[in-house]
């Protein structure tokens, strides 16, 4: 493919736009007719039928970014993942999901699948033996989440995809808390992408949208069983999220960038216990993360010592702000136990490694002087109040 020659930037920028052929304009017109005169195109098109002009240039970015044959958009990206799911499994199928999984997904797979008659199973880890533990006569897929939420464990994606391929089982990735900048799972073997754009794609913190991208015989499978689920998305969101993505390797630049300086500054702090950030040589899978991984992201963890209390450490943080969500422009930082992961029982968080101290931390394109500042000062203040009290 041609654009894959190009640079990522440029494929940001360029690939995939609308022809302005009236006007010469910069931008992609906006297309939002919802019908089209069926005697002047050669296809039938209609937004649930993912083919509006918006949609279908959308499209090829989004699928030169991740070096697929084909992507479709959809309204969400639980719209994307369920569709995805739904489309490779039927009744009698089994599925593996990695063990530390997105919510929403955990939520769908343990609520949704059984009445379909589907089955599933978490790993007990996220090597590529835990994945093929689990591997029965009727598994159809395995499903990885890399790095993963909250805790940036690395799953191999070549040996997933070689453990897969072996027993012809269908892989999946959610590839959101990377992006497409800094990882192309298809290049490892892995068979369909998923994510969630109202990340690091949209990155405003105002669009919801999600992406499947694939060959082009597994995304026609896609597009049969989106058209009856109708999670398409409207056109305007197309065209900003089109508008967005044209800056998306200059964002997850900086984003990555001041991780990785925040995560060597919170390493030498003595306020903060531990830090999960794959850029970290300590990281147990900082090697893989380096072969997989053209940067290493703007997620990153960490737990405060024993005497910060979290709560209080969030009041008093200025810049940076406790959210829900993450990969905004803007500096976020949510508590798992609170929030992601407050529906799970306290064995099992233990069991997974999430303690009451986590912090979550999505960095912003902020100044990093800014954003370290920002986290000095409201540890001094929580301290302050501790001698005070
Ligand atoms: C947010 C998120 C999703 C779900 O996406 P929505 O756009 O909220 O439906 C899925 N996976 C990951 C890793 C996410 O962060």
């Amino acid at each position: 493919m041609a654009s894959e020659q190009k640079g990522t930037n440029t494929i940001c920028t360029h690939t995939g736009s609308v022809e302005d052929k009236l006007y010469k304009g910069a931008t992609s017109p906006l297309y939002m007719s919802t019908s089209y005169a069926f005697e002047e195109v050669d296809v039938k098109r209609y937004p649930r039928y993912f083919n509006t002009p918006n949609q279908e240039a959308l499209g090829k970015k989004l699928a030169a970014l991740e070096h697929t044959e084909k992507a479709m958009i959809f309204g969400s990206g639980m719209a994307a993942i369920s569709t995805a799911l739904m489309t490779f499994l039927q009744a009698g199928d089994h599925i593996i999901f990695q063990q530390t999984l997105y919510g929403g997904t955990y939520n769908f797979a343990v609520t949704q699948l059984e009445r379909f008659g589907i089955s599933y199973s978490f790993t007990d880890g996220w090597r590529a033996s835990d994945f093929e533990k689990e591997i029965r006569s009727n598994t159809k897929v395995i499903y990885v989440e890399t790095p993963s939420n909250p805790l940036l464990t690395i799953t191999d994606l070549n040996g997933v995809a070689e453990v897969a391929k072996r027993h012809g089982i269908m892989t999946m990735i959610d590839n959101t808390f990377a992006s497409p900048i800094n990882q192309n799972p298809v290049d490892f073997g892995i068979d369909l992408v998923i994510h969630s754009a109202t990340k690091y794609m949209g990155g405003h913190s105002d669009i919801c949208a999600g992406v499947i991208a694939s060959t082009e015989e597994n995304m026609e499978k896609v597009f049969q069983t989106a058209i009856c689920f109708g999670g398409s998305l409207s056109d305007y969101t197309v065209w900003l999220l089109e508008r967005s993505l044209k800056t998306m390797g200059l964002r997850v630049k900086a984003q990555n960038s001041n991780a990785q300086r925040i995560a060597t500054y919170l390493e030498q702090s003595p306020d903060i216990e531990k830090v999960y950030y794959p850029g970290l040589m300590k990281h147990p899978d900082h090697e893989l993360a380096k072969a997989q991984m053209k940067d290493f992201g703007g997620m990153l963890s960490f737990e405060l010592n024993q005497e910060i209390d979290v709560t209080l450490f969030f009041k008093h943080l200025k810049l940076i702000k406790p959210s829900m969500s993450l990969a905004g422009v803007e500096s976020t930082v949510s508590s798992p136990v609170k929030t992601s992961h407050a529906l799970m029982s306290p064995e099992d968080r233990t069991k997974q490694g999430i303690k009451d101290s986590l912090v979550r931390f999505s960095l912003g394109i902020e100044d990093f002087e800014d954003l370290k500042g920002d986290i000095e000062q409201a540890i001094a203040k929580v301290k302050s109040m501790r001698v005070h009290a």
